[in-house]
C-alpha cells in the first residue's frame, strides 16, 4: 500500500515571534527563575531552616560525574559460576538495538543444557544510543548497562568497537 503524505500547515508567527525578542525574554525568564529559586534554597539551608542543598555545578572532569542509581553506563555481560559468558547467542538484542551496533556470532555450547552461546560479541559504543533496550530484551540476563563507566572516547572508530572480553573483563 503507498504511503500517503499528511499536509501539516506552518504555525502562523506575529511580528512579536519573528522579531526574537519575546523568545530571548521568555528563555531569560526561566534562567533567573531557577537561579533566585536556587539561590533561596542555599540562603534557606544556610539559615538552617532547609535539610536539602540547593543545586550546585560539579566542576566535571575534574570532579568524578555523580551518577544516578539507575544510570544506563557501559555495557558488561556477565558469566555463569564456571566463568564462561551467560550469553546464549538468542540475538534478541541484536535485532533489537535501534543503532545496528551489536554484532555477535553463535557457536555450539559444551553444555547440553544449552543450545548455543555467544562466539564473539561486539558493541560498537560509538553508535550506541545507551537505550538500554538490549538488556531489556535479554532472556537471561546476560548483559547489563551498569560498569559506571561513561567516559568512553577513543582515538579512532575502531577502538570503539568493545568486543567479548572487554566487556567481561569487569565481570566477575
Ligand atoms: S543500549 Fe540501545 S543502542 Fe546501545 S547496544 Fe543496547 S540496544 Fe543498542
Ligand atoms: S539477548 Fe541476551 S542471551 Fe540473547 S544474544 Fe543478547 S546478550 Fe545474549
Amino acid at each position: 500500500m503507498a504511503m500517503t503524505v499528511r499536509p501539516v500547515s506552518r504555525p502562523r508567527r506575529g511580528l512579536l515571534e519573528q522579531s526574537y525578542l519575546w523568545e530571548v525574554a521568555r528563555g531569560l525568564g526561566v534562567t533567573f527563575r531557577h537561579f533566585f529559586i536556587n539561590l533561596a534554597r542555599h540562603c534557606l539551608r544556610l539559615a538552617g531552616l532547609r535539610a536539602e542543598p540547593g543545586a550546585v555545578t560539579i566542576q566535571y572532569p575534574d570532579e568524578p560525574a555523580v551518577l544516578g542509581r539507575r544510570a544506563r553506563t557501559r555495557h558488561r555481560l556477565l558469566r555463569r559460576p564456571d566463568g564462561s559468558p551467560r550469553c546464549t547467542a538468542c540475538l534478541l538484542c541484536e535485532t533489537i538495538c535501534p543503532a545496528r551496533c551489536i554484532r555477535i556470532t553463535a557457536e555450539e555450547s559444551p553444555d547440553p543444557a544449552v543450545e548455543k552461546r555467544a562466539k564473539t560479541f561486539d558493541i560498537d559504543l560509538g553508535m550506541c544510543v545507551f537505550c538500554g533496550h538490549c538488556v531489556e530484551a535479554c532472556p537471561v540476563d546476560a548483559i547489563h548497562m551498569d560498569a559506571d563507566q561513561v567516559e568512553l572516547a577513543a582515538y579512532s572508530r575502531g577502538d570503539m568497537i568493545w568486543d567479548m572480553p572487554a566487556l567481561m573483563r569487569d565481570t566477575k
